[in-house]
């Protein structure tokens, strides 16, 4: 069987691919370790096209189960097998029980599976754990969505951090951008070690509308809002829960209270804080419409309906430009600026004033909500991946199948 690198990406390729030929015969083995929904949706391309290379990669997934209800449903829809789940989760615990209860799980494991590599993905806790953990025990970390920075260490809290210090524990950053591989290189990361992949959600969004249809209570809603302009709203960041979170929900639902023709619909985040601040200010109007979390291809299909969408969340940032439809950032910053470049997205800021503001604009007669259509997708298309399976197989010197077939 060969073992030699397929192709040289970076020019010491070699130093660093030998710094992870430790395992001399069988398998190389790769630890993802995943906790929350994003990371399921973001890494299960990148595992999906790992798998193609099984014959000398074992490939060992652990959940730190930081969301459960919200999880397993995506774990399920993309297939994973789940080697360990640490059962971390426990209710109204901080970022450091998190951090503790994730490390301290993850640490025998390490030792047991002595793995050659171990992937995470973006930004919560439970990546910074599983790199930190990985440092600890001198397992190289491959970053998947590695070089995003809002510039404000505690907005997203805690994860702009939590981005931070993994870039500091990895050794492979798997940039969604060239202004990520920028952004990191500007940080003094080598730039051997960085490489421009596009972002995963994209191969994941693309994969579920061509594959799934909306279920039965997402297209009973939207025929309920059939002829309205419906706006899709989530909203769940730490850095916004209380005033800030309530002040945005009621201007919302005056907006919708103002104008006949529009809905507002919101899967309702699990977070109590979220839940009790959304049922208090939105109940009871027969033009707004609070609904459980919903699976990806049921929210895939809403979003595909909206006249525009309002959230927080970072993976629809990344979500709206592949399916043309305007969003408003509700938050102060945005680490994918990208979005905002491309036309799709426009940033509300801090005060809900602005956020009446940008709904009365988006609502005017021809406004730019109303022209935004497809823009080429600034976070890849569709093939990220693969593009990261394939990097990482030649890090770890697994010869594709090809090559195996010619020897
Ligand atoms: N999402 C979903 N169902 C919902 C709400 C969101 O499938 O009811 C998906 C959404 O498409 C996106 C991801 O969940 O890909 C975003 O997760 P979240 O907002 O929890 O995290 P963030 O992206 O802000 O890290």
């Amino acid at each position: 069987m060969s073992t030699s690198p397929p192709t040289v990406i970076s020019s010491n390729w070699l130093e660093l691919s030998s710094c992870l030929n430790r395992a001399e015969n069988g398998k190389r083995k790769l630890l993802t370790i995943f906790g929350t929904r994003p990371e399921v949706i973001k890494l299960a391309p990148v595992i999906r096209e790992l798998s193609a290379f099984q014959h000398g990669l074992q490939i060992v997934n652990i959940t730190s189960a930081q969301h459960t209800d919200l999880l397993y449903p995506f774990v399920e829809l993309f297939g994973i097998d789940i080697a360990y789940d640490l059962q971390t989760m426990e209710p109204g615990q901080t970022p450091n029980q998190v951090c503790a209860r994730v490390l301290s799980a993850l640490d025998p494991i390490l030792s047991f599976e002595e793995p050659d590599l171990i992937v995470v993905q973006g930004d919560t806790t439970t990546a910074l754990a599983g790199a930190l953990a990985g440092f600890h025990r001198r397992i190289p970390i491959a970053h998947v969505e590695a070089g995003l920075r809002s510039g404000c260490a505690h907005s997203p809290f805690p994860e702009e951090m939590n981005r931070r210090l993994i870039t500091s524990l990895a050794s492979f950053h798997f940039a969604a951008t060239e202004r990520n591989r920028e952004t990191l290189l500007s940080e003094g990361v080598d730039p051997s070690t960085v490489f421009v992949t596009g972002n995963p959600v994209v191969d994941s969004l693309k994969t579920i509308l061509s594959e799934q249809t909306a279920g039965d209570s997402v297209r009973q809603l939207l025929q309920l809002t059939g002829g309205l302009k419906r706006i899709i709203l989530t909203t769940h960041r730490r850095e916004s829960f209380g005033e800030a979170m309530e002040a945005n929900l009621r201007v919302l639902r005056r907006f919708v209270e103002e104008h006949e023709d529009t809905a507002l619909i919101l899967p309702v985040h699990p977070n109590p804080v979220v839940a009790c601040s959304a049922r208090e200010i939105l109940s009871d109007h027969a033009r707004i419409h609070l609904i459980e979390p919903l699976g990806y291809a049921d929210f895939i299909a809403l979003l595909s309906c909206a006249w525009l969408i309002v959230s927080d969340s970072g993976g629809v940032q990344e979500e709206a430009p592949t399916l043309g439809k305007p969003l408003l950032i509700l938050r102060e910053n945005t680490e994918r600026a990208e979005a905002i470049e491309s036309g799709i997205a426009r940033l509300v800021g801090e005060s809900s004033t602005r956020l009446r503001l940008m709904l009365d604009e988006a609502y005017e007669e021809g406004s730019w909500a109303d022209q935004v259509k497809t823009v080429r997708n600034p976070f890849g298309g569709g093939d990220s991946g693969e593009r990261i399976a394939q990097i990482i197989a030649t890090l770890l010197n697994v010869p594709s199948r090809l090559s195996l077939a010619l020897d």
